[in-house]
């Protein structure tokens, strides 16, 4: 692995009086005891503290037309760069991109501190993302809120050099753990970056 992986802390934990920390990135609201990951696996407790390994872990990138994505009506004639990293808090049947959204052994790699995926900066990224004559880049393959961290301070960067965001997940619905606290924090933090919510057209979720 690069020397530059860092560990992020999670957003939105809430730490317990008992070293426990409970995560609000969506739903499952994961509590975890020091050492444990949560179901998406991209989320340990270290002393207390709750981290995200993924961050900066990109497991799959692609450019291709907009089209392409699951979404209608947006950007239409732009190109993307979509990426995508390892966990995600879904068990769906017949998911077409498990080798790169459960990555549960990439991610026991990246506990153990023995990965050696690449690291990408959110910097390095959005370079990228230029160099390779995109309009926007789109946060796909897995569900964008368990690298949440990741997710919003490449928007941040990426809307500061003109590019759209995008984030398309299966159940947008679902990565709130309070749908008050964690979807509204998400949808306004999106909006004020300009990035564009998603919803896969296979979700089952309710829209
Ligand atoms: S993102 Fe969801 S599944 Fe992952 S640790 Fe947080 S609450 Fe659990």
């Amino acid at each position: 692995m690069q020397n530059n992986y860092q560990l992020v802390e999670t957003r939105l934990q809430e730490k317990c009086d008992d070293g426990r920390t409970v995560c609000n990135l969506c739903l499952w609201r994961c509590r975890l005891r020091h050492g444990q990951r949560g179901f998406c696996q991209a989320h340990v407790n270290r002393n207390g503290t709750l981290y995200n390994l993924s961050y900066g872990i990109v497991s799959s990138a692609e450019v291709g037309p907009i089209e392409d994505k699951p979404i209608r009506h947006f950007r239409p004639g732009t190109k993307v760069l979509s990426v995508g990293s390892y966990g995600c808090n879904f068990r769906c049947t017949g998911c077409h991109n498990l080798e790169i959204s459960w990555g549960v052994d990439a991610l026991d790699e990246l506990a153990r501190g023995e990965s050696r995926a690449a690291f990408i900066t959110p910097q390095e990224l959005v370079r990228a993302a230029i160099a390779a004559g995109v309009q926007g880049i789109a946060f796909t393959y897995s569900e964008p809120a368990v690298w949440l961290e990741y997710v919003i301070d490449v928007c941040d960067l990426a809307r500061a050099k003109g590019l759209y965001t995008d984030r398309i997940g299966s159940e947008i619905g679902y990565s709130c753990g309070n749908t008050n606290q964690c979807h509204t924090w998400i949808e306004r933090r999106c909006r004020k970056f300009g990035s564009h919510f998603a919803l896969d057209q296979g979700s089952p979720w309710p829209r």
